[in-house]
């Protein structure tokens, strides 16, 4: 229900081929897919993607496999359900077997990714997990303070860094081992969005990822990218750099609530094959929902 208004500008965008289809006839082809194109341009489905699905369907009706406007716009839908569910995974977070699990949430500064990680730290309490926070952006002297605010809002413990100069693996490090000393399921750790240079950045990113996995083995058990949803296919480009030289395990994207460009989802998964996990969909504790790309199709074509 949450996932179907956040969604509700790029389904505006989208909502202008409705009444094509309903009228539709052979002879309006041409036109039909012209603004069908120019509407999933418009929504951020990138040109790839956009001419993919345009061709595969003006090849079935030409065909006649696709005979009356329902037709193609069901086939619309299964077009970009394919697109997401080729990468499958159902899993919410996958925690393995050695306890606590690490979940590392990364991400430039301002795309939501201390807002997320409250959130998701809500979310996995109230499946009953014992949750860890740590404040690995230790760049940004608020970003604690605000991860602080959310360990309050959520009931959660939290580790912080104990001098100015702390490094992010020193922190995180200490986290991971109170979360398995005192019996934690889930550390989850904050990190940098920004240092003196991009460098530096996926340095660091580097570096706290070998930390903790010398605290666990496997750890960390997710890397997850939170990307601004507003931001569109301009997301493109960071998503890429951090998954090359981090890894990243799954995305969640944030403020979809504000955003017309919800066809960007399309892209980045099909371009960097990483499941979307979550979507934000609010500022509130609860507006962190698991992605169903059944649920988002549905959401977008109605
Ligand atoms: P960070 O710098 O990446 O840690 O970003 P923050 O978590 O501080 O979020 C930046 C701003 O975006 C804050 O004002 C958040 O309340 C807001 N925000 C984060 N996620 C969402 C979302 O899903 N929807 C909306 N509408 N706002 C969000």
């Amino acid at each position: 229900e949450k996932v179907f208004s956040g969604f509700s500008k790029t389904r505006n965008n989208l909502s202008v081929i409705d009444e094509l289809l309903l009228y539709w006839n052979l002879s309006d082809t041409d036109k039909v897919l012209d603004e069908l194109e120019e509407a999933l341009l418009v929504s951020d489905f990138g040109p790839k993607i956009t001419i993919k699905i345009v061709e595969n369907l003006r090849e079935d009706i030409l065909s006649g496999k696709l005979k009356s406007g329902s037709e193609i716009k069901e086939a619309l839908k299964k077009n970009v359900l394919d697109l997401l569910s080729n990468r499958g995974s159902k899993t919410e977070v996958k925690l393995g077997s050695r306890k606590p699990a690490v979940i590392m949430i990364i991400g430039v500064n301002g795309g939501g990714k201390t807002t997320s990680l409250g959130k998701l730290a809500y979310r996995l309490k109230n499946g009953g997990a014992k949750i860890l926070l740590a404040a690995g952006d230790t760049f940004r002297a608020a970003a604690s303070d605000q991860l602080e605010i959310w360990a309050e809002r959520t009931g959660c413990e939290i580790v912080m860094a104990e001098t100015e100069k702390a490094k992010a693996s020193v922190v995180l490090s200490q986290a991971v081992k109170r979360g398995k000393q005192e019996g934690y399921d889930i550390v989850l750790c904050d990190t940098s969005g920004r240092l003196h240079t991009n460098y530096r950045l996926m340095e660091e990113l580097i570096a706290c990822k070998k930390a903790v996995a010398k605290v666990v083995a496997g750890a960390p058990n997710e890397i997850l990218l939170v990307l601004d949803g507003t931001t569109g296919l301009n997301m493109l480009p960071q998503a890429r750099e951090f998954n090359e030289v981090v890894g990243v395990t799954g995305l969640i994207l944030t403020k979809l609530d504000g955003s017309a460009r919800g066809g960007c989802v399309v892209s980045v998964v099909d371009e960097l094959g990483i499941p979307v996990k979550f979507v934000g969909v609010g500022e509130g504790v609860e507006d962190l929902q698991p992605f169903d790309a059944e649920a988002f199709v549905n959401a977008i074509f109605t």
